[in-house]
């Protein structure tokens, strides 16, 4: 497992009678871009959460960057490295873009600071916000309300909140829903400049955009990892086509 930063075995979750990660046993490699796909309710969402921590397992083990943190809580995972898209802070829409993201970099930074440190770090953190609002699609927005960003401005808004966590990992549920062809082309490219410098697992719908971004998918039905595997080799898949479409040749 040394080229994997994130990885789970045997992670099971039941709820009632319904066992939604029936022992998925998952691997995120050093830089990947991970697409995890799947039917509605094969249980994405429920292994994200367990990964995030905001689901406990009910047996299984997650590892991050050779640690076990199965238990963790999920505040402390993001402070080693493991962030969610809206984990710890989310939109607040009559804030502007700019001090939305200054509440991101606050929330790294943490509190409990003497009044001089505090003047310093708040110059710092400013620097920092625009540092990385100039370097997005965001630059001409900085100043606008978050309520008046467009769906698409607002995914953005909430990627660069995350990646202002400074994130080993970044787990995305779904970043292109509520996007337009146009501004999930615009997520594509700038997930595409991510590559190589955070690792992401990508629970997304959209497969034109996972065909272009994943260097490995892996797929999920009824709770099971039936396989992970280039684009090519899923696509090639018979069962994978059988679990998805009952055999019809949609899967892209
Ligand atoms: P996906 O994200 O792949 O669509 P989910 O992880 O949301 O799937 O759900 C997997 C299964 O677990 C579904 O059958 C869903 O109804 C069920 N489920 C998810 N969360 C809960 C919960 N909190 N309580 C009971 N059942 C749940
Ligand atoms: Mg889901």
């Amino acid at each position: 497992m040394s080229g994997a930063i994130l990885y789970t075995e045997g992670l099971v979750k039941r709820f009632a009678g319904l066992t939604a990660t029936d022992g998925v046993s998952l691997e995120l490699r050093h830089g990947e871009i991970h697409a995890l796909i799947g039917p509605n309710g094969a249980g994405k969402s429920t292994l994200i959460n367990q990964l995030c921590g905001e689901l406990m397992p009910d047996a299984g083990q997650v590892h991050l960057d050779g640690r076990e943190i199965t238990r963790m809580p999920p505040a402390e995972r993001v402070r080693q490295g493991l962030c969610r898209t809206f984990q710890i802070t989310s939109i607040l829409g009559d804030f502007s873009v700019r001090q939305n993201m200054g509440l991101a970099v606050q929330a790294r930074l943490g509190g409990n600071m003497r009044i001089m440190d505090s003047l310093r770090r708040r110059r710092d953190l400013w620097a920092e916000v625009d540092g990385m609002l100039a370097e997005s699609a965001l630059a001409a927005r900085a100043g606008v309300l978050a309520d008046d960003l467009s769906a698409g401005e607002r995914k953005q808004l909430e990627l660069l909140m995350a990646l202002a966590l400074r994130p080993k990992v970044l787990l995305l549920d779904e970043p292109m829903a509520g996007l337009g062809h146009a501004e999930s082309q615009d997520m594509v490219r700038r997930l595409q400049t991510l590559r190589g410098q955070v690792s992401i697992l990508l629970v997304e719908h959209d497969m034109e955009a996972v065909f272009a971004l994943a260097d490995r998918i892996s797929v999920l039905v009824y709770g099971r990892l039936l396989m992970t595997g280039t684009a090519a080799e899923v696509m090639a898949s018979a069962e994978v086509r059988e679990a998805y479409l009952g055999g019809e040749d949609e899967l892209c």
